[in-house]
């Protein structure tokens, strides 16, 4: 090779960098793109207009956009330490502030009520809103409040939180508590019977392995965990392991990937650990005057120390590879992607917020994965099974 060699190589190089740069948001702008977690909500309810762009938080309509997401699910969630009102009470509030924010903003983004609503949505290239309710406690033990919150919206359901119900184990209490009876009681057996008949999807985030289980062997329709990780990568009780990928696989289901960093990355709970006493000064400041949500708050001290953060944080290909895995395991039909962007203060780098989604059709590229395959990753695999479960 001489040197005239390199300098045409030189020159060509940007151009193949720059088509390929082109390549990746092209064919990602174009892909049906489903995100199935983000607790967006609990800042449309502290007031934040997320029709505009805004520097909080991870989601806005705007960066939505940008992000080529196409739907999102939107959890309901009552946080178990939050006693001011009763669990439906809170979510039926949660719920109208969600509607009145897509009211304001019809021209921009609507709520699916029935499958249908996705072609007609994305024909008036409209976002789409579905409501989860993330832990079924507003549903206080009575299977006709089902019927209740669905006619709300609701179209789909995670039994547990880190909370259980009375009639479904977390993983959380699973894990840490002694408790007497785990899985689903036969109580539960009729909430699951009844979402299968009306059309709401079960997610199973967030539900012990004794739950999961049961849940596998109740539900006749595919569910779904909407914002989990690979056991086998890091062995966080959030996650799955490999019989539990390949039951969900084989129900025609799938798992979503989380952006969670504590989720991907199993050595990241102690950097993290260290990282905060470390500035406990600066974080107790922070905490001090706070008058905020504590998600907020917690987006503040991460922004505030992201110069160290960056140095222990999962990235985007991280992600890849919890995705990749599944994809080795039962193929290419059963994986997703569930950010839970808003639900945590810190998230993989490369992946700074919704706008940042594109790097994942990027990555997936760079791994060698066919635009059909990427397709079904970032979208059409939740197609599927949202097809498959609702009216
Ligand atoms: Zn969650």
């Amino acid at each position: 090779m001489n040197g005239k060699f390199f300098a045409q190589l030189s020159f060509f190089l940007p151009l193949i960098f720059s088509l390929q740069t082109l390549d990746y948001q092209k064919i990602h702008q174009q892909a049906i793109v489903i995100d199935g977690h983000n607790d967006a909500i609990q800042r449309i309810v502290s007031g934040e207009d997320l029709a505009k762009l805004t520097t909080n938080g991870h989601i806005d309509i705007p960066r939505m956009r940008s992000g080529g997401i196409d739907a999102a699910f939107f959890a309901v969630w009552v946080p178990p330490y939050n006693k001011s009102q009763s669990y439906s009470k809170q979510a039926v509030k949660q719920i109208e502030k969600f509607k009145q924010f897509v009211e304001k903003n019809t021209d921009q983004i609507g709520i699916l009520m029935k499958f249908d609503d996705f072609e007609k949505f994305r024909s008036q290239k409209k976002l789409i809103g579905i409501l989860s309710m993330e832990g079924a406690h507003p549903l206080e033990d009575n299977t006709k409040n089902l019927d209740f919150f669905y006619e709300l919206g609701v179209r789909s359901i995670m039994p547990t939180w880190n909370n259980s119900t009375s009639w479904a184990t977390s993983a959380t209490d699973e894990n840490q508590k002694k408790i007497k009876r785990k899985g689903l009681s036969e109580l539960g057996k009729k909430f699951i019977k009844r979402m299968n008949e009306l059309g709401i999807l079960i997610d199973l985030s967030h539900s012990g392995e004794q739950t999961f289980w049961d849940i596998i062997q109740t539900s006749d329709k595919p569910v779904i965990a909407s914002h989990s990780a690979v056991w086998e990568i890091c062995p966080h009780i959030r996650n799955l392991k490999d019989d539990q990928i390949k039951a969900i696989a084989k129900k025609g289901g799938l798992i979503a990937i989380t952006f969670v960093p504590w989720f991907l990355d199993s050595t990241f709970a102690k950097k993290e650990k260290e990282l905060r006493i470390k500035n406990s000064k600066l974080i107790d400041s922070v905490k001090k005057d706070w008058k905020g949500n504590s998600l907020s708050r917690e987006f503040i001290i991460g922004k505030l120390l992201m110069n160290e953060y960056e140095k222990i944080l999962p990235s985007v290909e991280t992600v890849v590879e919890h995705i990749d895995y599944i994809v080795r395991l039962v193929g290419v039909d059963y994986v997703g992607l569930g950010s839970d962007f808003d639900g945590v203060g810190i998230v993989p780098l490369g992946l700074d917020d919704v706008s940042y989604y594109p790097n994942i059709t990027r990555k997936l590229l760079e791994r060698g994965y066919a635009e059909k395959d990427i397709r079904k990753i970032l979208g059409e695999n939740f197609l599927r099974v949202l097809k498959e479960v609702l009216k």
